[in-house]
């Protein structure tokens, strides 16, 4: 029973939902397809408190020697019809059934992607709108999704509102940011009203995930404001391959600019302000090049001081690549296994955050049970962080002002 073997393995095969399941009925999260590109399964949570989302929907998943059912008003999951473990739904809150003051679903304003509130707040990509011929990323379902699971546009006020309902009844710490590409670079205009209002109001964790902004002196501007992370999904380290997977991507920017990007932010941690803590993330999808250059650019990633954020390849229904195969788990074991120790290596911080627990990737701190090897000092060291920013905002959180004092 290896908890990071297990989210891996179901991320590659899927699972089947037997019909004695009512995941809705039952508390759970109904499957939505969220931004980003590679959700749309089932929210649950593994043994050893490993939050997932597990494929269900794709013709993969329908082959899988997984089966989850619902036994004593128990979910357990089973692999070749013998028991492997319980599951717990990931709790549905109550503000997934309510609407907005302005009366949109809550839920297509923002969604938790396991315990933090992801929100896509503008139009869709303009990859997908690309003319005379679609730009879009092979992998990626955002073009599919806007307009069915999620609002086209979401007012700062709906934002607010959302994630004082999150803060309030979920307890979240953290609100992600994703928007795609739009020209003129208008991505980090449309977020910094949202950033600000959400950091002098709620004092939350803030990520935003764009493009590489042409001008990067505007990620010293962000580092100001308080943003805590900043996320380039450039996907694939091998040249050839980015250019195929991501026209787009490759045409705005190129990847020599994405790992520009990347470098460039992660050196902005070294300043201030020091009480807001600062990471940058750079994003890959594993099972679309060879391991060993996913491998390479884990080794990339943590040598300038970012850490990798590593996402399976989901082939989704209605993509381009819905007909590819998903990776095979074997495969991917040394990619995450690597990940986890390049991060120690280096001494980045990982796991810190309190109450953040992701279900779209597998976290680099969940994949030491992928390694044999122990980090003493480096983990009591993060185990220390991890303890000064809970109680750094714990007390930036009972100082926010109510939603009728900021009314007021
Ligand atoms: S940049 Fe690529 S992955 Fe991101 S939303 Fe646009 S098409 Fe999808």
């Amino acid at each position: 029973m290896n908890p990071a073997l297990l989210k891996l393995d179901l991320y590659c095969k899927g699972a089947r939902l037997d019909d004695t399941c009512f995941v809705e009925q039952d508390g759970g999260r109904r499957v939505l397809r969220t931004r980003a590109g590679l959700g749309s399964g089932l929210e649950v949570i593994l043994p050893g408190g490993l939050w997932t989302n597990i494929p269900v929907a794709e013709p993969f998943a329908q082959k899988s020697p997984y089966s989850i059912h619902r036994e004593a008003g128990q979910y357990r999951l089973r692999r070749r019809g013998r028991d492997v473990a319980a599951l717990a739904l990931s709790p549905r809150p109550e503000w997934y059934d309510r609407t907005s003051s302005t009366g949109k679903p809550m839920t297509r304003i923002g969604t938790l992607q396991g315990t933090y509130l992801g929100v896509y707040p503008a139009k869709v990509c303009e990859y997908w709108t690309q003319k005379p011929q679609k730009e879009n990323c092979k992998f990626c379902s955002v073009g599919l999704n806007l307009g069915v699971d999620d609002a086209d546009e979401k007012s700062v006020d709906e934002v607010l509102e959302v994630a004082r309902a999150a803060r309030r009844e979920s307890g979240i710490t953290y609100v992600d940011f994703n928007t795609g590409h739009y020209g003129g670079d208008t991505y980090l205009d449309i977020l910094e009203p949202y950033v600000t209002r959400i950091k002098r109001e709620l004092g939350l964790l803030v990520g935003i995930q764009t493009p590489p902004h042409r001008n990067l002196k505007r990620y010293d501007a962000l580092r100001e404001m308080g943003v805590n992370r900043v996320s380039f999904c450039f996907e694939i380290f091998d040249p050839e391959t980015f250019r195929a997977i991501c026209p787009g991507k490759h045409r705005e920017y190129g990847l020599d600019y994405y790992l520009e990007a990347v470098r460039y932010c992660a050196a902005l941690g070294r300043k201030g302000p020091r009480h807001e803590p600062w990471v940058t993330n750079g994003e890959i999808i594993a099972g679309l090049e060879p391991p060993e250059s996913s491998i390479k650019a884990i080794d990339w990633i943590t040598s300038v001081g970012a850490i990798p954020t590593v996402c399976v390849f989901r082939p989704l229904v209605g993509t381009d690549l819905e007909d590819a195969s998903p990776p095979k788990t074997e495969e991917m074991v040394p990619i995450f296994r690597r990940l986890y120790e390049a991060c120690m290596e280096k001494g980045l911080p990982i796991g810190c955050a309190p109450n953040v627990h992701v279900s779209l990737v597998l976290l680099p701190e969940e994949c030491r049970y992928l390694s044999p090897r122990r980090f003493p000092w480096r983990t009591l060291k993060l185990k220390a962080m991890a303890k000064a920013l809970r109680f750094s905002l714990g007390r930036r959180f009972a100082a926010a002002p109510t939603a009728a004092e900021v009314a007021r």
